[in-house]
């Protein structure tokens, strides 16, 4: 008996490690202490062939967020070490701006600068099928389509497992439990109503889904960053963690600099249920969410995606 748990201990430890694999780079290059991180304003201009300082600011950026690829290894460490803009930074670029439905320049300009400057969710965009699960297919492929997305493999709640129940782990101080109780109810209410699933909170201490706060490096190999730039995460399914980053001035009702704790649960619950981000404006999955904006009503694009992803349960 002691050796069966023991495996599957080891089991999960090692799933939970090939799936935050990919987010190391990220967690490891992106630091709040650098300024260049949230502005890239001097970088503005900047072209293929040049060096600038700060370049290596924007490969990681893109990197962390699935679109730059040096390779493994040394290549990717030495190149994301300097600061000229190469071929691959101008392709990553590229791919960025499809995304955003930017134009397509491949330079830095200014509205790729302002988009890469708002605040957003630390899920990375495009997510390398070798980066997810176990049984990734072939390692040269990213998933893009356009507007609604889910990760490689398509991972999913099963269709046994229609009842979720969520606890609420920390939660700071300055952020009364009650109403915070209240925003998790009314984000889950709003994808059960366009699904067959149920959420329940629960009080046991074991639950599907735990939804906390965490400030920096807080265990999952995804730190968080400090004030700006990655406002929370939350993993794909079954993994059920949904994490807001502490340092940021969340919200009820936000003012101009607040974000809004509502909108970015509704975003995060559809990462728990399997959607990735998608690239439609007026999505919920769209990964990023500018302070003072709230957006609490699932767009069509959101509810086409996740009854394409659960079309057993329509
Ligand atoms: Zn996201
Ligand atoms: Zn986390």
């Amino acid at each position: 008996m002691a050796t069966r748990i023991s495996c599957s201990v080891v089991s999960i430890l090692v799933l939970v490690l090939a799936i935050h694999q990919p987010f190391t780079v990220h967690s490891r290059s992106l630091k709040s202490t650098d300024p260049s991180l949230t502005s890239f304003q001097s970088l503005e201009g900047a072209i293929k062939g040049q060096t600038r300082h700060g370049i290596r600011e924007v490969k990681r950026y893109l990197k962390a967020f699935g679109y730059l690829d040096y390779g493994e290894g040394e290549n990717d460490d030495v190149a994301l070490m300097d600061d000229k803009f190469d071929e691959t930074l101008e392709l990553a670029l590229r791919s960025y701006q499809k995304f955003y439905r930017l134009k397509v320049t491949g330079k830095l300009d200014a509205d790729t600068v302002k988009q890469m400057s708002a605040p957003r969710c630390g899920v990375p965009d495009l997510v390398h099928p070798r980066h997810v699960g176990t049984n990734a297919t072939k390692p040269s492929k990213f998933r893009m389509v356009a507007r609604y997305k889910f990760f490689p493999n398509n991972p999913k709640w099963p269709p046994s497992q229609t009842r979720l129940s969520y606890a609420i782990g920390p939660v700071p101080k300055a952020i009364p439990l009650e109403e915070f109780r209240g925003v998790c109810s009314r984000a889950f209410q709003s994808w059960a109503e366009v699904t067959a699933f149920t959420f329940e909170e629960s009080t046991s201490g074991s639950a599907d889904i735990v939804i906390g706060f965490y400030r920096g490096n807080h265990g999952d190999g995804n730190p968080f960053d400090g004030p700006g730039n990655v406002l929370a995460h939350a993993f794909y399914p079954t993994i059920g963690r949904f994490h807001y980053d502490a340092e940021e001035q969340w919200s009820f009702n936000p003012g101009l600099t607040e974000t809004d704790l509502e909108s970015v649960a509704l975003h995060e619950i559809g990462h728990l249920l399997g959607l990735a981000h998608s690239s439609d404006p007026n999505a919920v999955m769209y990964p990023s969410i500018p302070p003072g904006i709230i957006h609490r009503n699932l767009s069509q694009d959101d509810i086409n995606g996740i009854r394409a992803l659960y079309p057993e349960q329509r």
